[in-house]
């Protein structure tokens, strides 16, 4: 494991600062429908603009394929930062070329500049070594605080690190990389892993990481049915990955082997169809028959992860219980946030959807860390620490 060098750490007095940041937050209707990101990011901000001669805000959104396209611009996120900050913020044209030098050598106190979308240029995904010098030119210093982005080696996260003077951390990137170090490194037994969602493809990676470390693992969503199935369980019509039932056993086999109490859901709340108005129908068994699928955990099995929860000194969510969308179908997603939640011990929520339910409950202040970084926490348990965006930051 490396040490991160801290921004704090770094003298920004009178440099010209590329402060990469996650700045991919939700639109709609041409408006951030959530601000969580850009909110996450103030304090590396306000640390940036207050000690740094000039600062360029950069960052991607969405997915352009490396073309310019105004449904992808950053204005929006520009005028949200803006009210945010209470600051004006520029929109550069582009985030290369002589219009960012001509708006770093005109910065006006109490405004800051916001590059266009990086992603409107294909050399940012690709890593391009020519667009990640043009990307760097103007800037002395390289300040990366785009946690969800470091799982990624794009031109903005390592290829301009080699093209500027000193680089470092935000502060996000250093509580992240701290909060997840905890949970993985510490001591405190039991460790409890609970992990949900559609796919077993998605999260073959980290569950055999996590094997190595936790004692207990609670599986949940739809990936349980393949793990059901890989054991000649029946599950109606519930939906397995066929094609990773091989997968499924490789992992049970494991857990066996390292003693890893791997558990899947006793009993089902299901339905006849997969459809938002169906009601829910309880199976008080493992088994499922033909006609219904699974959409939920059952009572049983809520019962069983809660006190597995209430006794872990550490514990990791990631991915819901259920189909959490559709409220009869929540009611396994919603009492393992909340037994998250009561835990006293070191609690890490990871992952779009179970911050979703987190955040709907209220139950983010009650948890050791949320992660922003879904697929970067994934890959830092995964490689055991390892980012490509932060071991290229090191002290
Ligand atoms: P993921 O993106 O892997 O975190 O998966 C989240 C998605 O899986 C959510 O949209 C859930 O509605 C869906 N999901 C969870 N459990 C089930 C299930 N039993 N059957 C079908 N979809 C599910």
């Amino acid at each position: 494991m490396n040490t991160l060098k801290s921004v704090k750490d770094v003298d920004l007095g009178g440099r010209k600062v590329l402060l990469r940041l996650d700045l991919n937050a939700p639109l709609k209707d041409g408006e951030v429908s959530n601000d969580a990101r850009l909110r996450a990011a103030l304090p590396t901000i306000k640390h940036v603009i207050e000690n740094a001669g000039a600062v360029a805000l950069a960052s991607h959104l969405g997915r352009p394929k490396g073309k310019r396209n105004a449904e992808y611009s950053l204005e929006p996120v520009g005028r949200r930062l803006s009210e945010l900050l209470d600051m004006e913020v520029l929109l550069a044209e582009d985030c290369i070329g002589d219009s960012v030098g001509a708006l770093l050598a005109d910065a006006r106190p109490n405004s800051v500049i916001l590059l266009e979308n990086l992603r409107f240029h294909a050399g940012e995904t690709k890593n391009d070594p020519d667009f990640a010098r043009k990307l760097a030119a103007p800037f002395d210093v390289f300040i990366n605080d785009a946690f969800g982005a470091c799982h990624r080696s794009h031109a903005s996260i390592t290829g301009v690190v080699p093209h500027v003077s000193e680089s470092a951390a935000g502060f996000l990137v250093e509580k992240e990389v701290a909060a997840l170090s905890t949970l993985l490194h510490g001591e405190e037994h039991p460790f409890v892993a609970i992990v949900g969602g559609a796919k077993v493809s998605d999260k073959i990676g980290v569950l055999n990481a996590l094997l190595k470390r936790v004692n207990t693992v609670c599986i949940g969503g739809a990936m349980a049915y393949t793990f059901l199935q890989a054991q000649d369980i029946k599950v109606g019509s519930s939906r397995v990955e066929d094609d990773q039932l091989r997968v499924a056993r490789d992992i049970l086999e494991n857990a066996r082997l390292r003693k890893v109490k791997f558990l899947l859901p006793l009993d089902h709340t299901c339905a006849r169809n997969f459809d938002q108005n169906e009601s829910p129908v309880v199976v008080a068994d493992q088994h499922i028959n033909e006609g219904l699928m699974g959409l939920d955990i059952g009572p049983q099995s809520r019962d069983l992860y809660v006190s597995e929860i209430a006794s872990a000194k550490r514990v990791l969510w990631n991915g819901p219980m259920g189909v959490f969308e559709w409220d009869q179908f929540a009611t396994g997603t919603n009492t393992v946030g909340q037994a998250v939640a009561d835990s006293t011990g070191y609690t890490v929520v990871g992952g779009g959807d179970s911050v979703a339910a987190v955040e709907k409950a209220d139950l983010a202040e009650h948890l050791s860390h949320v992660s922003t970084g879904g697929g970067a926490s994934l890959e830092f348990i995964e490689n055991d620490g390892v980012l490509p965006g932060t071991s290229v930051l090191s002290a």
